[in-house]
């Protein structure tokens, strides 16, 4: 039970908007479609709404069949929550009105609709604020409204654009935290477009990284960490050390990699085409050695760069035999030091041109 596109092609012009694209996100999860701006986020969930048509490919909904080459369901009919970046509440109507508008468009009876709002506004934390206009909410009650609005008619797939971006930095994380609980609790599917790398991997079970109308990468917000496919992915998804280098030799499941002046081996399942190679390091996987000497550890001497305080410890940079190493460390380092790092813990990039 799924939400599944295969092949999904837009055309606007000479823009590909969708390029082939596909998904697939298991049902009570949240998907996150991370891209930059321009890179058919929007558009492909519009194709979801049913408020774009494609011109090809075909758009699933567990049994249903929402599009394909024959059938074009109507938005309508397509049962589905939409929450837009800019709220979009209406500005006349108080919080408790907003959210009855949901339930009209669906034609609920009167009687059931007051003990619904109750419910979700319940749910949002706005009970005290029913009889506020928009204009008296603040950006965040005013995106619990709209969540809320989306919520009403029980969707059983909701799809959110960009919602938390016009808010700030605080109270954003807070929503993420709030608004994943929430939609786990309810098991209800989740499709979240975001240029945040943070956001989607904060909020999101599973991750597709569109660009140029193409969803480039699938996985787990830690596997695309991780393991990224390239350099431009690494670096989307937060600070990393990259290490131009090429392999020197295989042996059995091993590789022997040389990064400017430091050779060592890693466990390597497939040989990469090619000799050169970038090797990608996550700051979490490159620390300060403690006195227990790893075996299996490379161990080097640095020399620290910079130290930037963020989230109660230091992100470093340092220069290494390897090449600029970012890690760690619990306390400002010394301008010399030395850190170690397990060579299994780097995913092997193909080398940038
Ligand atoms: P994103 O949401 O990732 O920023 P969009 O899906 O909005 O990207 O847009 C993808 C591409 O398609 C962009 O180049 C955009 O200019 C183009 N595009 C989107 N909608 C339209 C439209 N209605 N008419 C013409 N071009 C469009
Ligand atoms: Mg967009």
């Amino acid at each position: 039970m799924s939400l599944e596109i295969r092949q999904a092609v837009k055309k606007y012009q000479s823009v590909h908007a969708l390029d082939h694209a596909q998904l697939e996100i298991a049902r009570g999860q949240i998907g996150a479609l991370l891209g930059a701006s321009g890179s058919g986020k929007t558009t492909l969930l519009h194709a979801i709404a049913g408020l774009v048509r494609l011109d090809s490919g075909t758009i699933r909904w567990n049994s249903a069949t929402w599009q394909d080459g024959k059938t074009f369901v109507a938005p309508e009919k397509r049962k589905v929550g939409m929450v837009f970046q800019d709220f979009a509440l209406f500005p006349h109507l108080t919080a408790q009105q907003n959210i009855e508008f949901g339930l009209r468009a669906h034609h609920w009876p009167r009687s059931k609709m007051t003990e619904r709002v109750d419910e979700l506004l319940a749910l949002v934390h706005l009970k005290e604020y029913r009889t506020r206009f928009p204009h008296e909410l603040s950006g965040g009650q005013k995106q619990r409204v709209a969540v809320a609005r989306a919520l009403a008619p029980a969707p059983s797939l909701l799809l959110m654009d960009e919602s938390l971006s016009s808010l700030d930095a605080s109270l954003r994380r807070a929503l993420q935290d709030e608004l994943r609980t929430l939609f786990h609790q309810l098991s209800i599917t989740v499709v979240m477009v975001t240029h945040d790398p943070q956001e989607a991997m904060a909020m999101a079970d599973y991750l597709v990284v569109m660009d140029k109308g193409q969803a480039v990468a699938h996985g787990s917000s830690s596997d695309l960490y991780h393991r990224p496919l390239n350099v431009a992915m690494a670096q989307l998804l937060g600070p990393c050390t990259l290490w131009e280098g090429h392999i020197a030799h295989y042996d059995d499941a091993y590789a022997t990699v040389q990064a400017n002046k430091l050779s060592f081996r890693l466990p390597l399942a497939d040989p990469v085409s090619g000799n050169r190679v970038t090797l990608c390091l996550r700051p979490e996987s490159i620390s300060i050695p403690s006195n227990a000497k790893l075996n299996d550890h490379v161990v080097m001497p640095v020399d620290v760069i910079s130290a930037r305080f963020e989230h109660g410890r230091y992100l470093v940079q340092a220069q290494s035999p390897a090449g600029l190493t970012v890690f760690y460390s619990d306390h400002p380092p010394s301008d010399r030091t030395e850190v170690t790092f397990n060579p299994a813990q780097c995913a092997i990039l193909p080398a940038t041109p």
